[in-house]
């Protein structure tokens, strides 16, 4: 380290992660006795502790007089900086989801990292580089399977798209990974890492093993919530040294250190997951392009069913889209049939049975043959609500604007948003009446109605319910994929990704809720739902013959399950962006949804009204559109009152402009208007939000 004479230290600006409301600057100076270099990781003194922070820019030629700032208090040097289009890529990051760059940068950085020493990082890298090999060595890659007409047009396309982000559009089963794997071997012959992202970490082990079986002498390493704090560390690191040439993970992988990144890949490009709830509410979609971007390498959107965002960018040209439709091994996509729940014969007065009779047979042929069945309902328990027919006393949640679900397996009445948890009373609560009825029907409740309608069949259930337990997941799955089970009911966690190979049969039970649904995402999540389970049947060439998907609804014509019948994807996706644009809502406009937590409804109020007060002051009020507050969905969790409000434009860098200068003003708000925002828990805003 090159160390100056003269005796006034140099004036470092360090990030360091502050809470967002606190007052602090995004950046901190400290001196130092030396000039780092942007990147280089510190320990300073923060208030009365002393924190891990990050030398953001280079200081220029800054001094500070003796004793004006605080010192840096250690430098890891042991670790090397951080690459200058990494601080770029948070940078953006930062002001993009208007938060902190000290705060969004340790956030996504290991959290050990945050407690080293530089005695101990140097103790870990020297461990990391004796076990790892430098990867000057180049193994081959294991041989591929021969590749479809469509697999070599898209990697065609591909390699001519250059550094323009590329649409994978491929029905599911079409070979989308085949093309991953093709394309990442070519970064690998450049010496170069790839990072392959996927929404659920559910889904990292089988991608895990295909990237591993294809290139056996490569070093990979994933990077997700679910790793031990040792474990992500170490990943991390590898990444970071340069010696893992492949990092697969979920959404924060995609803040990864990659010095010689040289490919991003998106699987799942649409699924909602790959968006950040809390803290900085990121896109790790929308930021990989971005990554890409910065690094100029090339990046690969793959999905059955594209995001409407991502198929309007290749509409526009902004992406190049490359579509494979035909699903490899000769394997097709099912049939698909309609059963009218509402021309179901039925004694007066009773509820429609759960299963349609023809829906019964053909669950019937398939256990005599041999196959197996899928029923997907996106709502686990028993039942959404107990009711009473006398007073009309609902389980309601005390704590939340929310409905208690029932478990008939352990008696309980569950909140599904606070978690408040009651035994089931033995009679309404409010008249005493003992016949109390659940309304409605949950996975725990079709399991058992499937089990009646269809003795001796081995029914089996996948749902947030049944697999809390640590390994329970791969304990159902592996039982389906050894024939266990010959009818599987569960929520939409069944159709991610899962390989089943005798599965003839899909079935969505009661998929009408989000047709008339206020979310005006709810049609593009269900086709993409639907598609996606669709894809789970006849995906063996040999029972391909006979798949079928079946839709128990009682709108058997609607549009958008007529797309889905016909496999048309391009025609569902223009009906809905042809909806967008008259709608004026995203892709064509631009939103960001500021929303506050409080005691009570009247503080929430008041801090939205102040903060829209203030946007009149800002200078770029004209170009944006404040709607009214209101409450989202569920207004009340857990006794916190939530209420939210929506900016608008038709501009994005119009919108950009707007809340960076008028979110900085709603930090003074809670001193100014002190009586009215007594009970006032937390604001933050939701730049491009999924849900409103
Ligand atoms: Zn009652
Ligand atoms: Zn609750």
């Amino acid at each position: 380290m090159h160390k100056l004479a003269s005796a006034e230290p140099h004036v470092l600006p360090v990030a360091v992660e502050t809470p967002q409301h606190a007052a602090l600057g995004a950046l901190l100076d400290y001196a130092c006795g030396e000039v780092l270099p942007a990147g280089s990781f510190v320990r300073v003194p923060l208030g009365q502790r002393e924190v891990a922070g990050i030398v953001w820019s280079r200081p220029g030629d800054r001094r500070a007089e003796p004793g004006q700032l605080r010192t840096v208090a250690e430098v890891l040097e042991g670790l090397p900086p951080l690459a200058p289009r990494w601080l770029d890529l948070v940078d953006f990051a930062a002001a993009y989801y208007q938060r902190g760059v000290g705060e969004l940068a340790l956030a996504v950085l290991p959290p050990e990292l945050r407690r080293l020493t530089d005695a101990q990082v140097q103790r870990r890298i020297a461990k990391l580089m004796k076990q790892s090999t430098p990867p000057a060595a180049v193994p081959e890659a294991a041989a591929g399977q021969p590749l479809t007409a469509a697999q070599e047009a898209a990697l065609l396309a591909l390699a001519e798209a250059g550094t323009t982000p590329v649409l994978l559009h491929g029905v599911t089963g079409s070979g989308k990974t085949e093309v991953y794997l093709r394309a990442a071997e070519r970064t690998l012959q450049l010496g170069r890492q790839v990072l392959v992202l996927v929404p659920e970490i559910n889904l990292t082990p089988q991608l895990e093993a295909r990237f591993s079986a294809r290139f056996p002498g490569r070093a990979l390493v994933s990077l997700h919530s679910a790793l031990t704090p040792a474990e992500r560390l170490r990943h991390w690191m590898l990444a970071h040294v340069g010696r893992a040439d492949l990092v697969l993970g979920t959404r924060l992988a995609v803040f990864a250190s990659l010095p010689r990144l040289g490919l991003v890949v998106v699987d799942e490009e649409h699924d909602p997951s790959y968006k950040q709830q809390e803290g900085a509410r990121y896109s790790a979609r929308d930021l990989a392009v971005y990554r890409a971007h910065l690094e100029k390498v090339p990046v690969i959107l793959g999905s059955a069913t594209p995001s409407l965002e991502s198929w309007q960018r290749a509409i526009d040209g902004r992406y190049r889209r490359v579509t494979m439709a035909e699903r490899v091994a000769q394997a097709r996509m099912p049939r698909v049939r309609f059963v009218d729940i509402t021309a179901l014969p039925r004694a007066s007065g009773q509820p429609p049975p759960a299963l349609a009779p023809p829906l019964l047979e053909a669950l019937q042929q398939r256990i005599a043959r041999g196959e197996q069945s899928l029923l997907l309902l996106n709502r686990r328990g028993w039942a959404p609500v107990l009711h009473c027919g006398v007073c009309d006393w609902k389980s309601g949640c005390p704590h939340c604007s929310a409905w208690r679900v029932f478990h008939l397996g352990d008696r309980t009445l569950r909140c599904h948003h606070c978690g408040f948890t009651e035994a089931v009373p033995r009679a309404c609560p409010t008249c005493g009446n003992l016949d109390i009825a659940p309304i409605g029907r949950g996975t725990e409740k079709l399991e058992h109605q499937i089990a009646e309608a269809l003795p001796g069949a081995r029914i089996g259930r996948i749902d947030a319910d049944t697999t809390r337990a640590r390994g329970e997941l791969q304990a159902r799955l592996a039982a389906v994929h050894a024939g266990e089970v010959d009818v599987l009911v569960g929520t939409q966690m069944v159709t991610k990704g899962h390989d089943f190979r005798r599965v003839t049969l899909v079935a969505a039970i009661n998929p009408d809720g989000a047709l008339f649904s206020s979310d005006f995402r709810a049609p593009e999540r269900l086709f993409a739902l639907l598609m996606q389970a669709a894809g789970r049947a006849g995906r063996d060439a040999e029972h391909a013959e006979h798949a079928e998907m079946w839709i128990q609804t009682a709108q058997p014509r609607h549009a958008l399950f007529a797309a889905l019948a016909a496999n048309d994807f391009e025609r569902f996706a223009a009906a809905q962006l042809d909806e967008r644009r008259r709608a004026g809502l995203p892709p064509f406009t631009h939103l960001a949804l500021l929303r506050a937590e409080a005691r009570s409804a009247a503080a929430a109020e008041a801090f939205l009204q102040a903060a829209r007060d203030e946007a009149a002051q800002t200078g770029h009020a004209a170009a944006v559109t404040l709607y009214a507050p209101v409450p989202p969905a569920v207004a009340r969790v857990a006794g916190v009152e939530r209420l939210q409000m929506l900016a608008e434009s038709a501009s994005r860098p119009a919108l950009q402009r707007f809340l960076a200068d008028w979110l900085p003003r709603l930090h003074g708000l809670r001193s100014s208007h002190k009586e009215s925002l007594k009970g006032l828990l937390r604001w933050a805003v939701d730049v491009d939000p999924l849900a409103i």
